[in-house]
């Protein structure tokens, strides 16, 4: 049986701090000694301020790199952003300012080592600092995920995945998002963070991660050193059942999880009316008609062309080479686009959204495919 901590929270840094330092001292307090290697993983996406909810929050970050600091060893904050550069994100999340006056190593994960996790994907790479920690601290976001439905413990290890390395894995595992899923879980079971502490106090609804999810206020902060724990507790609170989120139902499947959750601290609330992202099958229906369906039933990224700055994010970062700069807007290429939904994660202004296709949505309804 595993134990989760949840605790009714704020950003007021004088009643979050003791509630970070409570559950770092419960899961992990007696492994982080003196000269210790702490990696701290936030998620730290994109350049974004705590306002729009799309990284973890600066005083979380600063509340774990002084409990580090106590305990005499040596805290690294460490991630592998999806877009923009890393200096950028510390200052515009606000860690930088956060941090000032603590001895801290902000370090972007640069080298990876190959490390087996077993079929179907074999060798992998994964970030060094945080394979070789001596305890890490992960720190995810309570967001929506437009491919995945959520964001939550399991899936803020996905940042362990170098650079450019991460749409190369959603290229490879295609349109399958349960395989996708499997992946995440053999990421996390490799990298094995000592405790996991989500961010939940303004958390993201409708179209996340990135920035065309919309912020909301929850007031939780969840601990535990199990990341699938947290994640099939926050789908309990959010009223949705934990194996539509498809990692839960992966890690079950795989004897990771046996359901059975010890809650400590505040009372278990019952989050009402979170919106969450469309979500429809990518594929379904007989095998030979896949891709044809892909193309057109299931739904696609769009651009907001008043919105959209041209800056390109999207088109380097597409693992399929799907789009293209026109001469005033964006043009994709249906045909090649595999449906990750990175182009969305990953603008800068927000400017892309997935939608669905008026036949999707038509042969949806006849075939009765759940969303
Ligand atoms: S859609 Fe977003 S990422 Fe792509 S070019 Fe426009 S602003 Fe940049
Ligand atoms: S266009 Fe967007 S959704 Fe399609 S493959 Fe490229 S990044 Fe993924």
């Amino acid at each position: 049986m595993s134990t989760v901590i949840l605790r009714k929270a704020t950003y007021n840094y004088d009643t979050l701090k003791p509630q970070i330092f409570e559950m770092l001292d419960f899961f992990c307090g007696s492994l982080i000694k003196k000269n210790s290697r702490v990696v701290i993983k936030p998620n730290l996406l994109t350049p974004a301020s705590p306002d729009r909810a799309v990284l973890t929050h600066p005083l979380i970050v600063k509340a774990s790199v002084e409990y580090v600091l106590q305990k005499g060893a040596h805290p690294q904050i460490s991630d592998s952003p999806g877009t923009g550069s890393f200096d950028m994100i510390l200052r515009e999340s606000g860690i930088r300012d956060a941090l000032t006056g603590l001895h801290v190593d902000p370090k972007e994960f640069e080298t990876s080592l190959f490390i087996d996790i077993g079929d179907p994907f074999k060798h992998i790479e994964i970030a060094e600092d945080a394979l070789k920690a001596d305890v890490l601290i992960n720190l995810p976001k309570l967001k929506t995920h437009t491919q995945m439905l959520l964001t939550l413990g399991v899936k803020n290890l996905f940042g362990c995945i170098v650079g450019l390395r991460k749409p190369e894995w959603h290229f490879r595992t295609g349109v399958d998002r349960e395989i996708f899923a499997k992946l995440l879980v053999k990421i996390y079971k490799a990298v094995n963070p000592t405790v996991t502490i989500l961010d939940g106090i303004l958390a993201m609804e409708g179209q996340g991660p990135g920035k065309g999810g919309i912020p909301r206020e929850i007031g939780v902060l969840i601990g535990s050193n199990d990341a699938v724990s947290i994640d099939t507790f926050v789908c309990k609170i959010i009223g949705i059942d934990p194996d539509k989120l498809l990692t839960n139902k992966v890690a079950k499947e795989m004897g990771f999880f046996n359901e059975e959750i010890n809650v400590k601290g505040d009372r278990i609330l019952e989050i009402k009316d979170f919106k969450l992202p469309q979500i429809t099958p990518l594929v379904f229906g007989p095998k030979r008609l896949h891709r044809v369906m892909r193309k057109h039933l299931v739904q696609r990224p769009v651009c907001d062309d008043s919105v959209c700055e041209l800056c390109e994010e999207c088109l380097q970062h597409c693992p399929a080479n799907a789009i293209s700069h026109g001469r005033k807007k964006i043009h994709f290429n249906y045909d090649a686009c595999i449906r990750c939904y990175c182009c969305i994660e990953i603008c800068p202004y927000g400017a892309l959204r997935a939608e669905e296709t008026f036949p999707g949505k038509v042969v949806r309804k006849v075939l009765k495919v759940n969303k």
